[in-house]
């Protein structure tokens, strides 16, 4: 295939065994991990876990990447789709609450090709970094229950400094409007379970509350309340070689967390916020082809 599936449009030719655009991956499906998982937002993970399926390779470029085996160093085996529908069988048959597809953006095509002609016996959720292009989310229109993109920056220079993508905030902007448009406000079974909707993440980075107060301010502009749920992330951790950038290199002050929960709590955006305590290998599940 020619690819163009994601902002990066790279135009390049992926094939089944090799890829040469931004990403790097061939266009059948490299997975890494399929298992239930427990760390989700609660209405996502519930008491049984989220069925994730994580894919390898990556379209950005986050000098921070917690994932950095799988995003960066490609780690992962390739599956056919009939593997791949399998492997959501099993996790369903396990007690998955959902399906969760970790960072699908570079294998949107199969994951809307999956999804053509099989209605999974529970929701589909597209877990991204929100680096998304909107003509490729309207081809999962009607395949997708539940989105749960980050954004992660509303200024250019910070995009492009820790994500080489200086264009991320106006695209993932435009990205979380399809988004919320196809999902419309969150939906919960009887159990408190979400069944349809959009979840926003943003991990606060170390020195950039001012840019965590902005994308909550975008929040609880664009969106009446009720309509998406906010999801406040204080997990990160200095991980990889961060020598081009050494303010990154130091946890989560208090403070800062403190500020960022209060200002949510202030602007009265629905959702939940994580303890600055918390390990991130409780995020960050072993990479190791468990359920390949
Ligand atoms: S999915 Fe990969 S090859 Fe396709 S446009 Fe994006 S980075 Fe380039």
């Amino acid at each position: 295939m020619i690819c163009r599936l994601c902002p990066r449009n790279c135009g390049a030719q992926r094939t089944e065994t090799e890829g040469k655009g931004y990403c790097r991956m061939p266009s059948v499906p490299i997975l890494a991990r399929a298992a239930l998982h427990h760390w989700e937002e609660p209405p996502i993970s519930g008491s049984r876990g989220s069925g994730t399926v994580f894919f390898s390779g990556c379209s950005l470029g986050c000098v921070f990447c917690q994932n950095e085996k799988i995003s960066h160093q490609n780690f992962g085996r390739a599956v056919t789709l009939d593997r791949l529908r399998e492997i959501c069988e099993e996790l369903a048959a396990q007690g998955a609450h959902n399906l969760n597809f970790v960072n699908p953006t570079h294998y949107a095509h199969a994951v809307a090709a999956l999804l053509e002609d099989w209605r999974p016996p529970i929701p589909v959720v597209f877990n991204t970094g929100g680096y998304d292009k909107t003509d490729t989310l309207r081809r999962l229109e009607g395949k997708v229950d539940i989105y749960l993109p980050d954004l992660k920056y509303l200024n250019g220079e910070t995009a492009r400094r820790y994500s080489a993508a200086p264009d991320y905030p106006e695209i993932a902007q435009e990205a979380i409007r399809e988004m919320v448009r196809q999902t419309g406000p969150c939906q919960f079974d009887d159990n408190r379970l979400l069944i349809r909707g959009t979840i926003i993440r943003h991990l606060i980075l170390p020195g950039q509350l001012n840019q965590a107060k902005a994308v909550m301010d975008w929040t609880a502009r664009e969106f009446a309340p009720g309509t998406v749920l906010f999801s406040l992330m204080s997990q990160y951790t200095p991980w990889g070689n961060l020598s081009a950038c050494p303010e990154l290199d130091r946890r989560l002050r208090p403070g800062e967390m403190r500020s960022a929960r209060e200002y949510m709590e202030n602007l009265g955006l629905a959702g939940f916020t994580q303890e600055r305590t918390s390990a991130r290998q409780e995020y960050t599940p072993p990479f190791d082809l468990t359920g390949i």
